[in-house]
């Protein structure tokens, strides 16, 4: 199939979206923003990330700027974004860059893969968009555009292997970060999940899916079970105020300032004392589906790891949506 990359090129230059990180500026700032999207795209869609990029990098301009803000500024400005180790570890990698790269992302793709928070799909991004180097970021687009194109499961474990032999083979371009851009771009317009627009597809008469009329949908995510938990809120009432601390107990909540938070093991396993159910509500977080009983209870005593904290403030304080949706539905409580 050696003619992919010329009509998944062509394609891609008659249909790419105008996305902020994609235009035209100098060589640092091109490597900057590449970085902070391809973080910011880990786990989340691109139409999520455009105005939190766009805020970003506007209030951090540039890799020394980054290197140089507190942890505190990120997080502030990844609020609501989610999955917050990404923010911590662009942090980590903009100073690692500053201070043994020159502030500018190594060429080679063994030092950037051992960069904070960067894995083989991310190192492969980062190679081929940054250094234009002929790696395929295999992200779930490419993955079912490949499989689709060369009939391979995307389950198979040989998976990688077997693309990877499928590139060796095809003609050297000189446009390998377009194409890793365009396949992406690709697998999310035409090639996509449920219903992929082959009638208008380029690559239909190559493709082995199309041919054979078998589609190879991707396989249903396995259910993820829903599990329990019981959330206990200290409330100042005077003062409306709410006790929170870090949390080091369940590690997908790791280090968020939240109310004291427990698994329900059994429905009656509650927290000893005068506690008053408020609500239950549902939450997703890190792939966990949260069902959750809040409780409260006025009190001026709290434990020694909490801290109080203003329920009305709208300061520069990072809180994470997850502790911001169990103080919305705390402040009714004051109305
Ligand atoms: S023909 Fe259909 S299945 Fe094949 S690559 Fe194009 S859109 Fe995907």
């Amino acid at each position: 199939m050696s003619i992919l990359p010329k009509k998944i090129l062509y394609w891609y230059d008659n249909n790419k979206r105008i996305l902020p990180w994609r235009i035209n500026a100098s060589k640092n700032k091109k490597e900057y923003y590449i970085l902070v999207s391809e973080f910011m795209l880990q786990q989340t869609q691109v139409k999520t990330v455009i105005p939190y990029f766009l805020k970003f990098v506007t209030k951090i301009p540039n890799l020394k700027a980054l290197s140089k803000c507190n942890e505190k500024k990120v997080l502030k400005l990844w609020e609501g974004l989610g999955y917050y180790k990404r923010a911590k570890n662009l942090h980590k990698t903009a100073t690692i860059l500053v201070k043994n790269y020159n502030s500018k992302l190594p060429k080679k793709f063994e030092k950037i893969i051992k960069l904070p928070g960067v894995g083989e799909y991310t190192a492969s991004a980062l190679s081929a968009l940054a250094h234009n180097k002929a790696c395929i970021p295999i992200d779930g687009n490419v993955k079912r555009v490949l499989s689709r194109l060369f009939l391979i499961e995307e389950c198979n474990a040989n998976f990688h292997k077997k693309v990877k032999k499928i590139f060796s083979k095809l003609p050297n371009t000189n446009r390998n970060a377009d194409l890793a851009e365009a396949l992406m771009e690709f697998g999310a317009i035409i090639c996509r999940p449920k219903i992929p627009l082959c009638k208008i597809c380029n690559l239909k008469k190559y493709c082995k899916s199309f041919k054979r009329e078998n589609y190879l949908l991707p396989k249903k995510s396995f259910s993820i079970k829903e599990k329990k938990y019981n959330i206990y809120c200290y409330l100042n009432k005077y003062k409306k105020k709410i006790a929170l601390a870090k949390n080091q107990d369940l590690s997908f909540l790791n280090n968020f300032k939240m109310p004291e938070i427990q698994m329900a093991v059994a429905s009656n396993n509650l927290k000893k004392g005068r506690w008053h159910y408020l609500c239950n509500y549902k939450n997703n977080i890190s792939n966990i589906k949260m069902n959750i009983n809040l409780f409260y209870k006025f009190t001026k005593k709290i434990p020694k790891k909490f801290h109080w904290y203003s329920i009305n403030k709208s300061g520069n304080e990072f809180i994470p949506s997850f502790t911001k949706k169990i103080i919305t539905k705390i402040e009714k409580l004051y109305l």
